[in-house]
């Protein structure tokens, strides 16, 4: 273990430079920017450490606002002794704001911060799940491994052009898998919240606004029927906790209706009122439940339901031997591990409900808290922990068999 240790403590400026290098590459999504050079940049990166390396394009069709941009999807594989790890990051980076005072893609490493897009939420997870390979053989282990860099995990989809593709095509392969979304080198992910987004419009009938008592007015029907919810379904949500330690903090069951569109001039009454809302389930909950209650109060009442995005929630077992396994490593960091789940959701959805790999999890250097925001940045430090923690990782996987 301390060989593993010192090795990534000797490779902290390769992992560095690497993190810069893929912060420089702006792989916006949407709609999906400079991906194809991104996807040749890291395989020559993986080239140059010896792995075999494939690129596979899944169709433009999958990205709905892709523009028609190409989505390559980049495996390396690097064959050795033990079980398949299989450690896996997204590439694309959400847009930027205006508010930041670093340049988003300059990568400036300034009082042991690393400044830029993605140097969180993702693309330290993808450097450090490099380095720690490294560090293992460097430490004289020769781990069984492949390594994925997907695009479009920000932009979601039941399907999409990223990991929900490569497990479709058969290409996502493992005995373990690892996702090195920001947790924090703490952070032990088992899971991610369940997800409804999508689109109700009740349907009225017109009339002259002078008159209303001959028209049905959609828009007071939509009030109505978001008083009932309030009133019939979110106590109960509000009674929805999960034990789990949820990052962002939010241990509840929610809805959230996030616009409202309905009327056309104040001298008609409206025929129509649409709202769209944001459902987030906790693992027990189940999707054609949350549907039921949602529109239960609408039965007798014209409506048009529509989904944007669907997703269960995700949860595996504390045993799975790479929850152990991740589990030993941040405690032989010193730190106490902490069990979570996203309160959004990622990847893992694919691995574990399309894939069937239950033995899988979410460990990566950067902050939940850190993500998204205007100035996004990673200390070295975590950058380092984080990195420790995988290569640790992967050895505690190699040892238990
Ligand atoms: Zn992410």
């Amino acid at each position: 273990m301390k060989a593993i240790l010192a090795a990534v403590d000797e490779l902290q400026d390769e992992l560095i430079t690497l993190l810069q290098r893929l912060i420089r590459i702006p792989t916006v999504n949407p709609p999906g920017e400079a991906y194809e050079e991104f996807v040749a940049d890291l395989r020559a990166v993986l080239d140059g450490y010896g792995y075999a390396t494939e690129v596979h394009h899944a169709p433009t069709e999958l990205a709905p606002l892709g523009q028609g941009l190409p989505r390559p999807n980049l495996i390396g594989k690097l064959a050795g002794d033990g079980p398949l790890v299989h450690l896996n990051g997204h590439y694309d980076v959400v847009p930027v704001g205006n508010d930041w005072t670093r340049d988003p893609f300059g990568g400036e490493l300034h009082d042991g911060h690393i400044y830029g897009r993605g140097s969180a939420d993702m693309k330290s997870g993808l450097a450090a799940q490099i380095i720690a390979v490294e560090a293992l053989r460097r430490a004289g282990l020769n781990p069984n491994v492949h390594q994925s860099a997907v695009p479009d995990e920000e932009t979601v989809g039941v399907r999409n052009a990223g990991m929900g593709w490569l497990v479709e095509q058969g290409l996502l392969e493992g005995d373990a898998v690892i996702i090195t979304e920001p947790f924090g080198p703490d952070g032990v992910g088992i899971g991610h919240k369940g997800a409804i987004w999508g689109e109700i419009t009740i349907f009225g009938k017109q009339a002259h606004g002078s008159a209303p008592q001959l028209g049905v007015n959609a828009v007071e029907l939509m009030a109505r029927y978001l008083a009932t919810l309030d009133r019939e379904l979110r106590p109960q949500l509000e009674t929805r906790i999960t034990d789990y330690g949820v990052t962002p903090d939010n241990q509840r069951s929610t809805l959230s209706f996030d616009t409202i569109r309905g009327g056309h001039a104040t001298n008609i009454v409206p025929d129509r009122c649409t709202v769209t809302f944001n459902r987030r389930l906790i693992p027990g909950e189940d999707l054609d439940e949350a549907r039921r209650e949602l529109l239960a109060p609408l039965d007798g009442i014209k409506h048009d339901y529509h989904e944007l995005y669907s997703t269960q929630p995700t949860l595996v077992s504390e045993d799975e031997p790479v929850v152990q396994a991740a589990k030993r490593a941040v405690k032989t960091l010193g730190l106490q591990p902490r069990i979570l789940i996203s309160a959004g959701s990622d990847d893992q959805r694919f691995v574990v409900h399309n894939a069937g790999i239950t033995n899988s999890l979410v460990y990566g250097p950067g902050q939940t808290g850190l993500s998204h925001i205007a100035d996004e940045h990673i200390t070295v430090q975590d950058l380092i922990l984080g990195t420790k923690g995988l290569a640790l990782t992967i050895a505690n996987l190699m040892e238990a068999t």
